[in-house]
C-alpha cells in the first residue's frame, strides 16, 4: 500500500452565522472529501501539545508523529533545511527578515515587496562586509533570509518583527535568555546596527527610497535554534523506502527535508488561492508511481483565513476538493498498488479570529478495502463521531502507515 496525505492548511474553522451556523467544511461542497469520509474512516486529532504555539511548522511535523518536546527548534532551522543549508551541530540558525526602518521605528517587517533576487544582491552584501567564520548569511526568499551563528546560544528573546510595526527598534534588540547566552545577544545587535550603516548606503536602497519605495534597511533575526533530532520517517516507517513533499511554504519544506522526503517544486503553485491545484495533484500522483509516500501541502485555505476572507476560504476548500483531491482519487484508484489516502488540515484558522488556533482538527482515512465507519460527511461536528475518536500524538501517523 502506498500512502498520500493532502493537507489544507488552516482549513478548519468555527461555526459561521452567515452560513446558517455552519462551519465552513459542513457548507462548501466538496463532493470528493464526503464521498472518502463516507466510504474510509473518520477522526480527530490534537496536532498542537499543550505549551506549543499552533504554528504551521508545530502541527505539521505533529501530524507527521514528530514530538515536538524532542525535536522543536524554531522556524530558523527548517528554513535552512528548506534551502539546501547543512547545520554543523554547534550551528545557530536564525531567521533574518530585511525590514524597513523609518525614524528609528520598524515601518514593517517585509520593505514591501521585495523580490528574492534583489534582496540576493544585498544579503550577498552583507555577507562580503559581515561574514566571518563564525557569521553566514544566506538567501532565502523575498524578505526572508537566514543567518548562522557557529558556537551560537540559542536562548535569545528575539521580537518577531511583524509583531511590532512602528515600534522603537532600539527597546527591541535581542536580550539573552540566560548568561551564556550574552556573547550571542552582543554579537546579534552588533550585526543589527551594522548592517544599518551598510545597507542606508547601498545603491539599490537609495535607488528605492528615490522610487518612493521602502529600503531594505536593516536585517531583523529572531526565531533561533540547531538542527532538530527528526529521525527520518523511512526509518520510523520502513514500508516508505522513497517519499515526497509538495508545497510552496519553505517551512514545510524544510520539515520534509529533515523527515528524509525528496521535495519537488511545482511550477505555478504560489501558497494563494491562485495556486497551480491542478500542477500540484499531477505532481503528487507522478510521485505515487515512483514513491510510497507523499505529503502534499497547499497553503490557500490559510490564507484566506489570515484574510478574514470567507468567500474566498470557501472557494479555497471547494478548489482543493474539485481540482486537487478528485482528480488524484480517481487516479489513483486504477493503481496496480492501492494507495491510501488522508485528508485534514493542520490547525484551525477561523475566519472570523484571523489566524491560527489550538483546537483539534478532524482527519480521514480512506484506502480501497477500509471498513467505513458511520460519518457521512468530512467536517468539523461530523468527525466527533468518527470511529477513530481523538488522537494526539504520533497516533494519526502510526494509524495511517500501519494499517
Ligand atoms: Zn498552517
Amino acid at each position: 500500500m502506498k500512502h498520500i496525505i493532502i493537507l489544507g492548511d488552516g482549513m478548519a474553522d468555527w461555526k459561521v452565522k452567515e452560513l446558517g451556523d455552519k462551519t465552513l467544511l459542513q457548507y462548501a461542497n466538496t463532493p470528493y472529501m464526503d464521498l472518502l469520509a463516507k466510504n474510509g474512516r473518520v477522526g480527530r486529532l490534537k496536532t498542537v501539545a499543550d505549551g506549543f504555539h499552533p504554528g504551521s511548522e508545530v502541527a505539521n511535523s505533529s501530524i507527521l508523529g514528530y514530538d515536538q518536546s524532542k525535536v522543536y527548534e524554531g522556524r530558523g532551522p527548517l528554513e535552512a533545511a528548506s534551502i539546501g543549508v547543512e547545520l554543523a551541530p554547534d550551528d545557530m540558525a536564525i531567521r533574518c527578515n530585511l525590514i524597513c526602518i523609518e525614524n528609528g521605528n520598524i515601518k514593517n517587517h517585509s520593505c514591501g515587496r521585495l523580490e528574492t533576487e534583489e534582496a540576493d544582491v544585498l544579503i550577498k552584501f552583507l555577507q562580503e562586509k559581515l561574514g566571518s567564520e563564525r557569521v553566514h548569511f544566506y538567501t532565502g526568499i523575498q524578505y526572508r533570509h537566514l543567518l548562522v551563528i557557529k558556537g551560537g546560544n540559542k536562548h535569545l528573546k528575539c521580537t518577531p518583527p511583524h509583531d511590532v510595526p512602528g515600534q522603537p527598534f532600539m527597546p527591541l534588540l535581542v536580550k539573552p535568555e540566560i548568561p551564556e547566552a550574552k556573547e550571542t545577544a552582543d554579537l546579534i545587535n552588533d550585526l543589527i546596527l551594522k548592517s544599518q550603516k551598510l545597507l542606508a548606503d547601498h545603491p539599490f536602497n537609495k535607488q528605492r527610497v528615490a522610487e518612493g519605495k521602502d529600503p531594505a534597511n536593516s536585517i531583523w533575526p529572531w526565531a533561533g535554534g540547531y538542527r532538530p533530532n527528526m529521525t527520518p520517517l523511512t526509518v520510523t516507517y520502513p514500508q516508505i523506502k522513497r517519499g515526497a513533499v509538495i508545497t510552496a511554504v519553505d517551512l514545510i519544506r524544510g520539515i520534509g527535508r529533515l523527515a528524509g522526503l525528496r521535495c519537488i517544486n511545482v511550477e505555478g503553485a504560489t501558497g494563494l488561492y491562485d495556486t497551480n491545484y491542478e500542477g500540484k495533484a499531477q505532481a503528487a500522483i507522478e510521485a505515487l508511481k515512483t514513491d510510497d509516500f507523499v505529503y502534499l501541502h497547499v497553503e490557500a485555505s490559510d490564507e484566506a483565513g489570515h484574510d478574514g476572507n470567507l468567500k474566498l476560504k470557501l472557494q479555497t476548500i471547494e478548489d482543493l476538493d474539485r481540482r486537487l483531491i478528485g482528480p488524484i482519487y480517481e487516479a489513483v484508484k486504477n493503481f496496480d498498488e492501492p494507495v491510501s489516502i488522508a485528508v485534514l488540515p493542520d490547525h484551525p484558522t477561523p475566519v472570523a479570529l484571523r489566524t491560527h488556533t489550538n483546537e483539534p482538527i478532524p482527519f480521514l482515512i480512506y484506502y480501497p478495502g477500509i471498513e467505513a465507519d458511520s460519518v457521512q460527511t468530512f467536517d468539523e461536528i461530523a468527525a466527533v463521531d468518527g470511529s477513530y475518536g481523538l488522537f494526539e500524538g504520533d497516533g494519526f501517523i502510526n494509524e495511517f502507515m500501519n494499517n
